[in-house]
């Protein structure tokens, strides 16, 4: 199936186009503006993403809202975790601000997960939606090179102590929030039939 990517964040769309490998990904339509994420959970910022791409693109739209939720914040950033250090705050800025509250934290209160919803929406309407989670902890200073975002400090509790960033692509898909979510919507994207 065609499906238009509706993120132009460089790392998830290559982390989604590896996951629906079986699909040809197209871009985000050139020139569109970012869609504002105002919606109270990651599933309603999610089929916003992917209805707005949707429209402007005619076409089935893929689109993914990912979410930090730390024990010890009260599961904040969540939903917020891409503006958790300000609207425009970088990866850097928003991993530095997570460090920084959660540094009087102990081992043992450090627990966390990494929650996703990905979702298709069609030009009819129609949708399909898949969640994914990836428990773990949240270390004391970022660890590996690898992936983006909060990476760098989350040991999910299947990694052996790593951090995601410290695992090639595959081993973080294999286990990861946007792994299983993904893997969840391929499969129901492989017994879905469109209205024709
Ligand atoms: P969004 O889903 O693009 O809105 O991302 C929300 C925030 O979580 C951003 O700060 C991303 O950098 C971060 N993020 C999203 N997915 C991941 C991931 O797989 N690993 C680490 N950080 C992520």
């Amino acid at each position: 199936m065609r499906l238009v990517m509706a993120s132009a964040n460089p790392h998830k769309v290559a982390e989604i186009a590896e996951l629906l490998i079986e699909h040809q990904i197209a871009p985000r339509p050139s020139g569109m503006g970012s869609v504002l994420e105002t919606e109270a959970t990651l599933e309603g910022n999610a089929r916003l993403k992917a209805t707005v791409v949707c429209r402007e693109a005619n076409s089935a739209a893929v689109a993914d809202d990912t979410g930090l939720e730390v024990d010890a914040l009260a599961g904040l950033p969540g939903v917020r975790s891409a503006r958790y250090a300000g609207e425009d705050a970088t990866d850097a800025a928003n991993l530095v601000k997570l460090l920084d509250r959660m540094k009087d934290v102990g081992e043992a209160d450090r627990t966390a997960r990494f929650r996703t919803v990905a979702i298709v929406v069609f030009p009819d309407g129609g949708e399909l939606v898949a969640h994914g989670v990836a428990e773990g902890t949240i270390c004391r200073a970022p660890r590996g090179d690898g992936g983006f975002g909060y990476d760098s400090i989350f040991v999910p509790d299947e990694g052996h102590g790593r951090t995601f960033a410290q695992m090639e692509s595959a081993e973080k898909h294999a286990i990861s929030h946007r792994g299983r979510a993904f893997r969840c919507l391929a499969e129901q994207l492989s017994s879905f039939s469109p209205v024709t």
